[in-house]
């Protein structure tokens, strides 16, 4: 089975946010049938309707075999390692990791929705994607560069080249 070009997004905005996020890469780059493919740089975004202190969001390049839902376990999985609680939606979390596009795929289940349902419209995953993929197309949306035109007006600060 060929690997899929797939995007992680990750968040963090409580605790050491980004040695959380250098600590969570590593743990990507260790998942089986996986291959840590590239690294967006750091960001600090203010946050969207969540609470608490800002985040810190990066975007991760894999190539995998593992299946979506294999796939979206293991991402979990990494955010148990975090000590992610869901004590309501939108929480402050210590480590958020979300499946943002598996190669071309588009995925309507009760758990998983492919591409993620909110990317094409948040600057803190859309400006970190465009700097590994600009002329990416999305599914049945159009290219991250194009969308990523539109997210502005929302705060976003670049922190560091990884
Ligand atoms: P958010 O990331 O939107 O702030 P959560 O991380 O708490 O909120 O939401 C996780 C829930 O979203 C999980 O129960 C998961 O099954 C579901 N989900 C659906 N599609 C995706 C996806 N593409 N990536 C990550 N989680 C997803
Ligand atoms: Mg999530």
């Amino acid at each position: 089975m060929s690997a899929e070009r797939v995007f992680v997004g990750l968040g963090a905005n409580l605790g050491d946010a980004q040695t959380t996020l250098a600590a969570a890469l590593q743990e990507l780059a260790g998942l089986r049938d996986t291959r840590l493919v590239a690294v967006s740089s750091f960001y600090r975004s203010a946050p969207v309707q969540a609470q608490g202190p800002d985040f810190v969001n990066a975007v991760a390049e894999l190539a995998t075999t593992l299946e979506p839902p294999a796939l979206l376990q293991a991402l979990q999985e990494i955010e148990q390692i975090h000590g992610r609680e869901r004590p309501y939606h939108h929480a402050p979390r210590t480590l958020d990791l979300d499946l943002l596009l598996y190669g071309q795929r588009v995925v309507h289940e009760a758990g998983l929705t492919l591409p993620h349902p909110r990317l094409h419209e948040r600057a803190f995953v859309l400006q970190p994607l465009r700097e590994l993929a600009p002329e990416l197309v999305m599914p049945g949306l159009g290219t991250v560069a194009a969308w990523a035109a539109c997210a502005t007006g929302q705060p976003i600060e670049k922190l560091s080249a990884e």
